[in-house]
């Protein structure tokens, strides 16, 4: 009999996966609060959330009582010409706690799509109110905002899209205005401002996760929004894993003083549990699609917009999110990431720890030799898998972005593993040669 992992190599592509090399894939046949179960038992902690989507732990009895509760009621209906309850819910709960500017909620269904609807908002925008020459966007090198062809085009000019750069729309590239460079990123920004065809400036906002978890602070993004606006350029907020808590306000914008005209949201949004993106935008930018002219409407939209039962996983989760416990678990998780940053930062081994809110990132030091990158990685990846734990290191990167109902004890498993890391780097460090005269 052929394992469930043979039988999944057999007839299965997954995704970032050099096929021919990878070894099986863990069959996973349930989920427990922070816990993923194999098939043969082994317990593994996921520290990563699967990919950043989980919010309070796996199969999580409220959510799925609502699911289920969704699932006998309305499974779907199209959302042309009808509407719903949870979705009419679901919209006006998170007006209620996006920044004030955020005014109309179009639903998708992943952080791809939402950011190709953000896109498309802004470009029709300028289109509408025919000034079609505003058509760039600005983005931040190493920047990533899916997988789909615009938000391929909007993102790092990176190893993953090489295949595709000859397709990918022009874009201009920011450096990211990390602590020390703000004076040299905003220089470059008033450059590009003078151009009469930049339309938007899209970004992650605080914290770039595919770059490696890189971070910035509010008041220069702040700062960035206001130079857009005064030059009449639009600012898409990509907070598709910044949503929903990760670091620590309900959403990274929610620390900005200048806000956002559109912003985009996904994994987070139903806790993980099922798939669905949103597209929210500011008042002047949905008035800009109003007219008694068909053709000025936004001709966007997916068979599965505003699912019911999607919407039904996302109410319940916000629910969640919304309660004092979860704040509570977020601080707890905060203050544990806080002690350890302390502990480690500095020592042989590591180059950088960063942390905001409930992601934690450590930067080891590989060396000189750049051919350790890749082979580290894999080494830690199994050195986690072979604890129990699982994390997906971004080259040389390896960071925490646990569920919320993440425990202390669960957490200090997490640290044990980064501290295993820190002595795997120092083996492959080549020992430090000598100088002659210490030699004997
Ligand atoms: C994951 C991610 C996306 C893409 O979301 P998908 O649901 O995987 O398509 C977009 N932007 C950011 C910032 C992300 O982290």
């Amino acid at each position: 009999m052929p394992t469930l992992s043979e039988r999944d190599h057999a007839v299965l592509w997954h995704p970032y996966t050099q096929m021919q090399t990878a070894p099986l894939p863990i069959p996973i046949i349930k989920g427990e609060g922070s816990w993923l179960i194999a098939e043969d038992g082994t317990r593994y902690l996921d520290g990563i959330s699967s990919w950043w989507v989980n919010l309070h732990g796996h199969a999580h009895p409220h959510i799925a009582a609502r699911v289920s509760a969704q699932l006998s009621t309305l499974e779907h209906v199209l959302f042309a010409g009808f509407t719903h309850p949870t979705a009419v819910e679901l919209a006006e709960q998170l007006l209620e706690i996006l920044p004030d500017n955020q005014a109309r909620v179009f639903y998708s269904d992943n952080g791809s799509t939402a950011v190709e609807v953000a896109l498309k908002m802004v470009l029709q925008y300028f289109h509408n109110q025919g000034q079609p020459q505003r058509r760039t966007f600005i983005c931040f090198q190493n920047s990533y905002h899916g997988d789909t062809f615009g938000a391929m085009a909007v993102s790092s000019r990176g190893a993953f899209t090489q295949p595709f750069w000859p397709l990918l729309f022009d874009v201009e590239f920011l450096d990211v205005p990390v602590p020390g460079r703000e004076a040299e990123v905003l220089a470059q920004l008033d450059a590009l401002l003078l151009r009469p065809d930049v339309a938007g400036f899209i970004f992650e906002p605080l914290v770039l996760g595919t770059a490696g978890m890189v971070m910035y602070e509010p008041e220069i993004l702040s700062e960035m929004l206001r130079r857009c606006h005064r030059a009449g350029v639009l600012g898409v907020a990509d907070e598709v894993m910044t949503g929903f808590g990760r670091t620590g306000p309900l959403f990274a914008s929610g620390l900005l003083n200048e806000q956002p005209d559109i912003m985009c949201f996904s994994k987070g949004l139903t806790g993980g549990t099922l798939a669905m993106g949103l597209t929210t935008c500011a008042a002047p930018i949905y008035a800009a699609f109003l007219s008694d002219d068909k053709m000025r409407a936004l001709f966007h939209g997916h068979s599965y917009t505003a699912n019911p039962v999607a919407c039904a996983a996302a109410l319940a989760s916000l629910e969640l999110t919304r309660a004092d416990t979860c704040t509570d678990q977020r601080r707890c998780i905060e203050a544990a990431h806080s002690a350890f940053r302390q502990e480690i930062a500095g020592q042989p081994g590591i180059r950088a720890v960063r942390h905001r809110g409930t992601i934690l990132a450590v930067e080891y030091d590989p060396g000189e030799d750049t051919s350790y990158f890749s082979r580290l990685r894999d080494a830690f990846y199994q050195l986690a898998i072979d604890n129990q734990v699982v994390l997906r290191p971004l080259g040389n990167v390896v960071y925490l972005l646990p569920p919320y109902c993440t425990s202390d004890a669960e957490l200090a498993l997490l640290y044990d593993v980064l501290r295993r890391m820190r002595a795997l780097v120092l083996d492959f460090l080549p020992a430090p040669t000598l100088p002659e005269y210490l030699h004997d």
